[in-house]
């Protein structure tokens, strides 16, 4: 008779022989949550420390300025750009960098003082474009899933204020209420729940609720597929299969010009520290967990091993 324990006993069996065969120690030990953090150590140094990294930023700010040039040269009424916050015009790097050493994880608890002090850099590239595309005409919003408040269900916006005064401080203009748009702003209820999806901010901006204006949307940068569209998917595969399907509109303006609506580009920044890829790679339900916050620091770090593709010498 089938019974599930046989089908994970057998497969774990399997993974610890070909482990074995291959000359790799399986790693069954417990591992804590700072020993997983020192997996963080080279992603934080290259994102603070490469010149890779930079240019990668200018790259895709510089790509944005040309959109914007062309979207002007068609005479796109309103042209309006979309940016997330976080690893898109804000470095927190810093913030990822403090969980080295230390047995902590990301907790919003900890990430709203982060938000609160204020002290995030601006992303290379970032502050230049955005001032770039104000001061010829066009409109720049800020869309996050930063918290507006560090009291849950409050109307104090504290944590909405500490973000505008963050971007100010490095440099960007246009940045009020109206134009950043933090989780909670403009969100519909479906099936009696309120759903907080960055989609229907994107809306607002374009059938004029968001300031009045109705805005023609022509590019939207980000460091997570889902600050373009979040049909994105979960795992990894669907992630992939996603973007290949959708590949004609990262970098590139209106991509589908028979189409009756503008199509705004995707242009997307690196981000090597966290987002929506890491929990694509996990899956709960292997090791009976609902979500990958669920799992301990030696689940991730043994599905994370598991994800590789390797290939390996013989000497
Ligand atoms: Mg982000």
């Amino acid at each position: 008779m089938y019974h599930p324990y046989f089908k994970l006993i057998t497969f774990s069996t399997l993974v610890t022989s070909s482990l074995l065969l291959l000359g790799l120690k399986q790693d069954t030990a417990n591992i804590t949550n700072a020993q997983l953090n020192e997996q963080s150590l080279l992603a934080v140094n290259w994102v603070q420390q490469s010149g890779e990294y930079q240019s990668l930023t200018y790259q895709a700010f510089n790509i944005a300025k040309l959109i914007f040039e062309q979207a002007k040269a068609k005479k796109v009424r309103q042209p309006a750009i979309i940016v997330d916050i976080d690893e898109t015009v804000l470095d927190n790097s810093a913030y990822q960098a403090g969980f080295i050493d230390t047995n902590n994880s990301f907790e919003s608890s900890t990430w709203n003082k982060w938000v609160a002090v204020a002290k995030a850099k601006a992303v290379p590239g970032a502050a230049k474009f955005v001032n770039y595309v104000i001061d010829n005409g066009g409109t720049v919003f800020f869309i996050s899933n930063r918290d507006r408040s560090s009291t849950k269900g409050s109307q104090n916006n504290d944590l909405e204020i500490a973000t505008i005064n963050n971007l100010k401080s490095v440099g960007f203009k246009g940045v009020n209420t109206t134009t950043v748009l933090l989780k909670g702003e403009f969100t519909k209820v479906i099936d009696g729940k309120e759903n907080t999806s960055k989609q229907w901010r994107r809306e607002a901006i374009e059938n004029g609720k968001a300031n009045g204006k109705k805005y023609t949307v022509i590019a939207l940068l980000g460091d997570n597929l889902n600050d373009f569209d979040e049909t994105a998917g979960k795992s990894n595969q669907e992630r992939r299969s996603h973007v290949d399907n959708n590949r004609q509109r990262y970098g590139i303006f209106d991509a589908d010009p028979k189409s009756k609506t503008i199509e705004p580009a995707y242009i997307a920044l690196p981000n090597p520290m966290y987002g929506n890829w890491e929990t694509g790679l996990y899956s709960p339900q292997a090791v009976q967990k609902q979500n990958a916050w669920d799992m301990s620091p030696s689940q991730k770090n043994q599905q994370r091993k598991e994800s590789l593709i390797r290939w390996l010498s013989d000497k």
